[in-house]
């Protein structure tokens, strides 16, 4: 008999445990709260177009979603930069300032020294500093205490970058990529991605764009997967409880586990992984399991939002798939355009879209979207001269309150393994121990570790699992 397991969560971690686990043969139900599958990375429909909640990008180190993309079938929707090659923009009055960072062929670290010799955002001086924290780099371990414990932004002024670089241009890629306020990120997590994405292979870092809306990249492409694989997908199936899993209790219907649902029947299970929130998973682990400083130590973890901005125009203003910005309010802005569906039969015209994504929006998260319309349409138009002339068709704004958790100096400590004190029951989310920022990345590494620590404890002993 196939061992029976429940997938609480259907993000990219639970999904990446589902699958894993019933490729292992094992007999798995996946349980998601909401009506769909794919968590935070979810798309919803506009009058006919399809809106992204919050932009997401990738990098081309990201091998464990890349790998899920791949079983997904949609590695040619995700596609990947040939090169790391962005644009940053900058106001300047009736021409704005421009410039290209873009990798050479050259190994890593090499491969981005010439473009970061010629970033005009920074002082000759400024510019001749910037590689020392970037080779000071190779020294911190991520997986050190004392690296949990320092502010990015404290430990690159040790390494004489001022004010302005650190704004000019380590917020660019640090805010972005831990969502949170560059100088106060921790230290360790910071070091993961500048380790992996600037000091490792000279392909790292490049770029990854989805071409299609989330909903359909992951979540539809995941319960079409799950299905084939013989998964049971239970939607609007919000669990309420986890029960028993302790090695001398007996669950009536066999299994070790008694999973509770707030509208369904219950469930048994032989084992469980809880791939929810922080802040959701805290109450479903059953008592014992954990020690209570443990579980209580994830509310520590907090929550960081992102905001997006969406602006549609009357006419193209700008030809870049996506761009950076500084001294401005925009972060990020993507053209999203195509993906979105828009065309002139549904938006009247040869129209575009524009998503400004912004990362520690905790300024924007409560401001109401007039106020914010009054500050980006301005600030797009600094950065977009044909801007200046279009009319705003549409202005919406989406806001995620609890997108990350705050990814300061100490969290690391607060985040647990997967394999808890009852044998069968594991954790998984991209907020678990994965070494990796709250990313897609991580979330797919939780998911798999959590399939891994299944597969070497309760699931090889007495059930029909597949090594
Ligand atoms: C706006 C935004 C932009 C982002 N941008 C990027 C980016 O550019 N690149 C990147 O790599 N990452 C980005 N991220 C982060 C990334 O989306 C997350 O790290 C990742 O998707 C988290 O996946 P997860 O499975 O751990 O959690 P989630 O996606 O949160 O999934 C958890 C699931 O559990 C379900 N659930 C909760 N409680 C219950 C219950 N009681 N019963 C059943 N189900 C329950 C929820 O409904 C949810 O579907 C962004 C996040 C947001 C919000």
């Amino acid at each position: 008999m196939s061992a029976r397991v429940v997938v609480i969560g259907g993000g990219l971690a639970g999904i990446t445990a589902a699958i894993a686990l019933a490729e292992s043969g094992a007999d798995v139900t996946l349980l998601e709260a909401r009506p769909r599958l794919g968590g935070a990375t979810c798309s919803f429909n506009r009058d006919g177009l399809i809106v992204d909640t919050g932009q997401h990008v990738f990098l081309g180190c990201c091998s464990a979603y890349r790998g899920l993309l791949a079983k997904l079938g949609m590695t040619e929707h995700a596609p990947v930069q040939d090169r790391f090659d962005v644009t940053v923009l900058a106001p300047g009055g009736s021409a704005p300032r421009r410039a290209r960072l873009r990798r050479t062929a050259l190994p890593g670290p090499l491969h981005m020294l010439p473009a970061l010799g010629r970033y005009p955002f920074l002082s000759w001086a400024e510019r001749a500093q910037v590689s020392r924290p970037a080779l000071a780099m190779r020294r911190v371990d991520p997986a050190a205490p004392a690296a949990d414990t320092q502010r990015f932004g404290d430990w690159l002024a040790a390494r004489g970058q001022s004010e302005r670089a650190r704004r000019a241009l380590w917020d660019l890629f640090s805010v972005s990529a831990l969502n949170i306020a560059g100088d106060d990120a921790s230290l360790a997590l910071a070091a993961t991605v500048v380790k992996t994405g600037l000091l490792g292979k000279n392909n790292a870092a490049d770029i990854g764009v989805p071409a299609l809306p989330l909903g359909e990249l992951h979540g539809d492409a995941a319960a079409t997967l799950l299905a084939k694989l013989g998964a049971q997908v239970c939607l609007g199936a919000k669990v309420t409880a986890i029960e028993g899993g302790a090695i001398d209790s007996a669950i009536e219907g066999g299994g070790r586990f008694r999973v509770r649902l707030a509208r369904d029947a219950d469930l048994a299970a032989d084992a469980v992984v809880l791939a929810v929130p922080h802040a959701k998973a805290a109450p479903l682990v059953p008592a014992g399991a954990l020690p209570a400083a443990t579980v209580q130590g994830w509310a520590g973890l907090g929550a960081s939002p992102i905001v997006n901005v969406h602006v549609i125009y009357d006419r193209p203003v700008t030809d870049l798939p996506f761009a950076a910005a500084i001294d401005s309010p925009v972060q990020w802005v993507f053209d999203r355009t195509r993906i979105s569906g828009m065309t002139a039969a549904n938006h009247g015209g040869p129209g575009q879209y524009l998503a400004i994504s912004l990362s520690a929006a905790d300024e924007y998260a409560d401001v109401p979207a007039a106020r914010l319309r009054e500050q980006f349409v301005p600030a797009l138009a600094e950065l977009f001269p044909a801007a200046r002339d279009a009319r705003v068709t549409e202005f919406f704004v989406t806001r995620e309150r609890r997108a990350t958790f705050r990814q300061t100096p100490g969290s690391g400590a607060l985040r647990p393994k997967a394999a808890t004190g009852r044998p069968g029951l594991v954790l998984a989310g991209a907020w678990t121990d994965t070494g990796w920022p709250d990313t897609m990345e991580g979330a797919v590494r939780s998911g798999l570790a959590a399939a891994v620590e299944l597969r070497k404890t309760v699931l090889t002993s007495t059930m029909g699992v597949r090594q």
